[in-house]
């Protein structure tokens, strides 16, 4: 080791190398964790500072660090800007000429680089060298793309599974900015990295307000909300090509400045637009989700999904693209059921068609919630919060709730009865005392809490679960036959017997009638 991986001796480097005085949060924790060896699963946000969790050990420790990126535009940024602060870095590439490849392969042999980059698909041609050569450490950027979980499989990411086992003694790094709970214990799992520490930065961005509202006559509710907001860039992501061009000439003819944006368009098309944008030319863009990957403006006002996104993932990272600047953003999704049958129709031809079904489930409960959105959005990434933020269309206009302590308690003692091991419907069959041959196979018909809350009917108890999910005081784990299992909030409901708070039912309605 070339240096220690005390605070003091990684700061000069950071300023040396990098020019900053100080580590974002998370960072100094991520750093120390692989330079003691240590595999780590880093989840942070998008502009958080990944890359700097593996540059700056790569600098610290002897040998090569391999970063595996799935994109070649990435890498060559990172590289270049890497090359440009006089650090060693090189990136393989199939594209790069014979000459070029055959350098850089010399310099990686001989140990010069500090930092390798490579794409996963090329990754195992260069087996024979990494076997020779001092590796400081493997980083796995974009590591969601390894789990069939996440929302963004590669299959090429799978060659990675193997690396731990032939590279025993060298910690490998995971890194992502979107992973459910699900997701993350699926990438360990995947990399081999079971006992990884796991460093989750806060997702949190309590400047963006929740917003939710029915999907009814959506362009006047748009027209109304554009009304209070002339000056202010904006975003409204739509499902489809079609409905960005649409969307936008009826914005024209009702005098905003709006241009379409989607794939469809031709590359100058797009970069004019995009740069229109970023440089305040064009205040609204009519998107499809092909807009905004690495599009940095800071003063987005306002983002709007006139279609319900396929997952949380999705609908976080698009909400996240305002309010860079951390003043206050307002984020409105309209959410009608119409949009769902249209996603079913999608998924039903998808590869891995299970998961998307359970996540657009979670998709649809996020825009049903009763209680705080920013709670239910925060526990589906992992982080377990219970505070209402204030911010949200819900905690502006609560429903009523009752106190429903004796109820939660009933049914998180029979999930944790069922050893957590079963789905939303088993266990609602199970409180409800049901009389079927799935209950009766399986013998949950001695479970102690079997029958408890028969006076509630099956739909509202399958609402009132719903409220627990996003409570976070349940979750679903998508990997294993969608079983519920409890949170810690959950042991403190069941063992310190902290109180539950529930909306009550049959307000949903008027909830929707109060808001269109
Ligand atoms: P991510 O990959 O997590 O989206 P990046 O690694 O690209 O984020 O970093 C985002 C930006 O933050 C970059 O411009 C980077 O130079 C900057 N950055 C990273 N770490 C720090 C730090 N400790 N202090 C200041 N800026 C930082
Ligand atoms: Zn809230």
């Amino acid at each position: 080791m070339l240096v220690t991986d005390r605070k003091e001796h990684l700061l000069p480097l950071l300023k040396t190398h990098f020019g900053y005085d100080n580590f974002r949060p998370n960072q100094l924790e991520v750093i120390q964790d692989v330079m003691s060896t240590n595999d780590v699963l880093a989840i942070m946000p998008t502009g958080g500072g990944k890359s700097l969790c593996f540059q700056l050990p790569a600098l610290a420790l002897e040998g090569t660090a391999i970063v595996v990126s799935p994109l070649i535009a990435l890498m060559k940024d990172q590289v270049d800007v890497l090359q440009a602060n006089g650090i060693a870095a090189a990136y393989s590439n199939s594209s790069q000429p014979y000459e070029v490849q055959q350098e850089i392969l010399q310099q990686l042999k001989s140990g010069s680089l500090k930092l390798f980059y490579v794409a996963p698909e090329s990754i195992g041609q260069f087996d024979a060298v990494f076997q020779e050569i001092k590796i400081s450490l493997f980083a796995i950027d974009e590591a969601h793309c390894i789990s069939s979980w996440g929302h963004d499989f590669r299959p090429a990411y799978a060659q990675l599974g193997s690396l731990k086992a032939r590279f025993l003694d060298i910690p490998v790094m995971a890194l992502t900015a979107t992973a459910d709970k699900t997701t993350q214990d699926d990438i360990a799992e995947q990399l081999s990295i079971p006992h990884a520490s796991r460093h989750l930065a806060s997702f949190n961005r309590p400047n963006l307000y929740l917003d939710v509202r029915p999907g009814q006559d959506r362009m006047k509710q748009i027209l109304n909300f554009l009304r209070e907001r002339s000056d202010e860039s904006g975003i409204i992501y739509c499902l489809s090509r079609k409905s960005t061009q649409l969307l936008a000439e009826k914005l024209q003819q009702s005098g905003y400045d709006a241009k379409a944006y989607h794939a469809g368009m031709s590359t100058e098309e797009r970069t004019q637009v995009q740069e229109d944008f970023i440089n305040d030319r064009t205040p609204i863009i009519c998107a499809t989700i092909a807009f905004g990957m690495g599009i940095d403006k800071s003063n987005v006002r306002w983002v709007i999904h006139y279609n319900l996104p396929k997952n949380l993932e999705g609908y976080y990272q698009e909400i996240g693209r305002s309010g860079r600047d951390g003043l206050p953003a307002h984020t409105l999704l309209f959410y009608s059921y119409a949009d769902v049958v249209q996603l079913r129709k999608f998924i039903a031809d998808s590869e891995n068609a299970q998961v998307q079904f359970a996540k657009l489930e979670r998709m649809q409960q996020y825009a049903e919630a009763l209680s705080c959105r920013r709670i239910a959005l925060l526990n589906y990434f992992g982080e377990h919060v219970t505070e209402g933020c204030g911010n949200c269309d819900i905690c502006k206009a609560p429903p009523s709730y009752f106190d429903a302590t004796l109820l939660t308690q009933k049914i998180c003692s029979a999930v944790a009865r069922m050893n957590e091991k079963e789905p939303m419907g088993t266990l609602i069959d199970v409180l409800r005392g049901a009389q079927n041959a799935q209950v009766f196979e399986k013998g949950l018909q001695h479970v102690k809490t079997y029958g408890a809350v028969k006076e509630i009917s099956w739909q509202d108890l399958q609402q009132y679960v719903i409220q627990l999910l996003n409570q976070g005081v349940l979750e679903i784990n998508f990997r294993e036959n969608s079983r519920i299992s409890l949170t810690p909030l959950a042991k403190e409901i069941l063992y310190d017997k902290k109180p539950v708070q529930l909306a009550v039912l049959n307000q949903v309605e008027q909830q929707v009638e109060k808001k269109a």
